[in-house]
């Protein structure tokens, strides 16, 4: 299948489905099993890359880390950047969810040094400056989230003018970078610049989450009146079911502002809001958060023995926690391994293919469209080394007669016996092809004179060892061969494999004519084939 092909059999699955995702990953996984069986390497990782956006949008943690990984594994060396960026950008933000800020930003950044590579622009290229930017916030590092959220903005402004709410996301998270440095009235002014953009954003968390910090940003300012307000207006327009991560830990920082103004009506309302927080999100980081805000809402207003219990339970939960990341770790080393172990099954499949259809099927030496492939390969590295390539021709002498003589059956399995004799000479710089017929051409670079004569001499002598009949050859009655051999360093009278088979074969022609069961080496005086020198064909014993 083309390689375009491939891809948009899977792209064209997420369209279809892309309405029902539990459907479209039953259909994505038949992709992987389909691209697997036909050892399709573009489709199974296309499909892995999909499968981990699927898996994200049911945030689904594990999901998007298996098929996340294997896509990376399998797309690196494939030249489609596009699909493994997508990989990567999935990848960092399972990591990122997981707590494993590290390799979330290895990802980021792996992502960023192939978009800036490549060049790919557009959304992909936003994504990866912002989930950069995101990465370096985790890791408490908000002057480099700060320059690639410039950056970001920067291009957003120039490409996606009508793009409100991402253009408003990342202004938020700029703020709040500016916000973490101590640069205060920075913030300030980006929370203003985009203050007319709030009744466009229509994913109310944003909203909220804009009014929080700049809650906070006005209590770090002092100016509490305002914070108030802020977190009067964010709390009014809290989501009823959508939690993004960032707000629990927006609303802990600010929590914090209101606890420490003795603000015990606000400090309820939040805890109200973490005690449903808490209850819907059983077994998530989520709900860990939500348990230390309301345990630190108790300490904070002394009821010391229910703050007791909510600690512990927190500790409970972070135990928790960490042995399930632990879990996932041991995961997701088992999947990267079967991931690799998946691939060299692939390429060793693709390698058999390829072999398939670059072999003989009789002699299963090289056909002749792949000895041109290896010629020109040879003929272009002995080039630049200054090396000699060398050509044997073989052909069995009255094999008409030994057909005749025997039969066609016969006849076939001499072809496949002589072309044993010849692939036993072949090494990485000799190569055997069947020409056609009872035709056999070696090709060899970087090898003396002596070494391509010895290489015809041996399969020769293999052959007359071998002592097959064939009663109507006038030399002695047994099969024999005749070859015709050339060595040439490569000039532009020989630059190419059928300049030089040429000579190969008027050493051939010679040969038969001298009586067959004999090789020929056609010699030049000035060592190439220079029209200067002059020539003579050398008889090679064997
Ligand atoms: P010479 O010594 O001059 O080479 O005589 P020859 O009889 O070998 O003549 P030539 O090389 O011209 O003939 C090749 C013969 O090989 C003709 C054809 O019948 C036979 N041949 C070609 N391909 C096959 C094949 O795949 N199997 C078999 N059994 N015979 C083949
Ligand atoms: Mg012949």
């Amino acid at each position: 299948m083309g390689k375009n092909k491939s891809i948009s059999v899977v792209l064209q699955t997420c369209e279809k489905y892309k309405d029902d995702v539990q459907k479209q990953i039953k259909e994505l996984k038949r992709c992987v099993s389909e691209g697997r069986k036909s050892g399709d390497i573009l489709m199974l990782g296309a499909a892995y890359c999909y499968l981990a956006m699927a898996y994200s949008d049911e945030d689904d943690l594990r999901g998007m880390l298996l098929n996340a990984l294997k896509a990376v594994t399998i797309l690196k060396d494939t030249g489609e950047y596009d699909l493994l960026v997508r990989a990567y950008h999935v990848l960092g933000r399972a990591y990122i969810d997981q707590g494993n800020n590290q390799m979330s930003l290895v990802c980021d950044e792996t992502a960023y040094g192939i978009v800036k590579r490549h060049r790919l622009k557009g959304q992909l290229r936003i994504t990866a400056l912002n989930n950069i930017s995101v990465s370096y916030h985790a890791m408490d590092e908000p002057r480099k989230s700060i320059k690639y959220l410039n950056e970001c903005l920067e291009l957003l402004k120039k490409d996606y003018g009508e793009e409100y709410t991402d253009y408003f996301m990342y202004s938020v998270n700029l703020a709040g970078c500016h916000k973490d440095v101590g640069e205060l009235e920075r913030a300030d002014e980006i929370f203003d610049s985009i203050y007319g953009l709030l009744d466009k954003v229509e994913f109310k968390p944003l909203v909220c989450d804009y009014y929080i910090r700049r809650a906070i940003v006005s209590y770090l300012r002092e100016d509490i009146k305002a914070g108030n307000g802020y977190i009067d207006t964010a709390l009014s327009s809290f989501p009823k079911n959508i939690y993004p991560l960032p707000l629990y830990d927006d609303l802990c920082e600010v929590s914090r502002f209101i606890t420490n103004n003795k603000d015990r009506e606000r400090s309820k309302r939040i805890f109200d809001l973490m005690t449903v927080f808490a209850e819907n999100n059983e077994g998530t980081l989520e709900q860990l958060f939500a348990t230390r805000m309301i345990a630190n809402y108790y300490k904070n207003f002394g009821e010391y023995e229910l703050a007791t219990e909510y600690f512990s339970k927190c500790e409970e939960l972070n135990e928790r926690q960490m042995r399930e990341l632990r879990e996932m770790q041991m995961k997701l080393h088992n999947t990267t391994r079967s991931a690799e172990a998946e691939i060299r099954k692939l390429k060793r499949k693709m390698r058999e293919n390829e072999d398939l259809v670059s072999r003989d099927p009789l002699s299963k030496l090289l056909n002749r469209s792949a000895l041109l492939r290896v010629s020109s390969e040879f003929i272009e590295s002995a080039a630049k080394k200054r090396q000699k390539v060398g050509v044997i021709f073989i052909d069995i002498d009255c094999f008409k007669e030994c057909n005749d003589t025997y039969g066609h059956a016969k006849g076939d399995e001499i072809i496949r016996q002589v072309a044993d004799v010849c692939r036993k000479r072949e090494t990485k710089n000799v190569r055997f092809a069947r020409y056609g017929g009872d035709e056999f051409f070696g090709i060899t670079r970087g090898l003396t004179d002596g070494e391509v004569c010895d290489i015809a001499r041996i399969i020769c002598k293999d052959i007359r060892i071998a002592d097959i009949p064939n009663e109507k050859n006038p030399n002695g009655g047994r099969l024999t061969l005749s070859a015709g051999v050339i060595n040439v360093t490569i000039t532009d009278k020989t630059d190419t494999i059928l300049e030089i088979a040429n000579y190969a074969d008027k050493a051939l022609y010679y040969a038969k004519n001298a009586g067959r069961n004999a090789i020929y080496e056609l010699v030049h005086s000035d060592g190439g084939t220079n029209d200067t020198g002059s020539s003579a064909y050398i008889k090679i014993d064997f």
